[in-house]
């Protein structure tokens, strides 16, 4: 039986728009809070967007067995799921959700093959180019390292169990999670 899912996609898409409103509309799913490296964005809280470490605690959770996937993202930040509070919540019955980039995806493939794996996508290229630089977080060279990143990304959608067209965050985000509670009651 299906007891994780993982959302993964592009740059941009707004996975973390559908992480948020999941957040606040779905409490019956449990999302993972990565830990990273990056420093926060105006408005991020510790704890519960993600748990910000210094690159020695990273390592150090790394090297313990503490994270179940990790990766460096756009070249630069460690990002990781902690192993840990996932177990727990899968064993209370919560639908655990990871929303991390598709290197974090490829090892939990390996590591947990009955995962569900969800890949968000844009309604057009130029749609995603519009969104990365409209919300105005990243400089020119950041923006051009993230859309290499994404053009990669889109190319390994065949990877994943099914793609949600992120057209609007409220359809999208009910798309999944209508789709999460089905796998779960259809399995054996
Ligand atoms: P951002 O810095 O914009 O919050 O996230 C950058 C990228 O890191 C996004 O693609 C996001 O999905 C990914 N990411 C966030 N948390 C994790 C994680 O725990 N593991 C991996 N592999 N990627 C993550």
């Amino acid at each position: 039986m299906t007891q994780l899912f993982v959302l993964a996609g592009p740059t941009a898409v707004g996975k973390g728009t559908v992480a948020a409103y999941i957040r606040k509309h779905f409490p019956e799913v449990w999302l993972s809070v990565s830990v990273t490296t990056r420093t926060p964005r105006p408005g991020e809280v510790e704890g519960v967007h993600y748990h910000f470490v210094d690159q020695a605690e990273f390592d150090r959770l790394a090297a313990e067995g503490e994270l179940l996937e990790y990766a460096v993202v756009h070249g630069r930040e460690s990002y990781g799921t902690p192993r840990r509070p996932l177990l727990e919540a899968r064993a209370q019955g919560r639908l655990p959700l990871l929303e991390i980039d598709l290197q974090g995806a490829r090892q939990v493939r390996q590591r947990m093959p009955d995962a569900f794996f969800v890949f968000l996508t844009p309604p057009s290229w130029d749609e995603l180019v519009r969104r990365l630089v409209g919300r105005g977080t990243e400089t020119p060279e950041e923006r051009e390292v993230r859309l290499a990143t994404a053009r990669r990304e889109l190319a390994a959608q065949e990877e994943f169990d099914v793609t949600i067209v992120n057209d609007d965050v409220r359809r999208a985000s009910q798309e999944l999670v209508h789709l999460m509670q089905q796998h779960v009651s259809a399995a054996p």
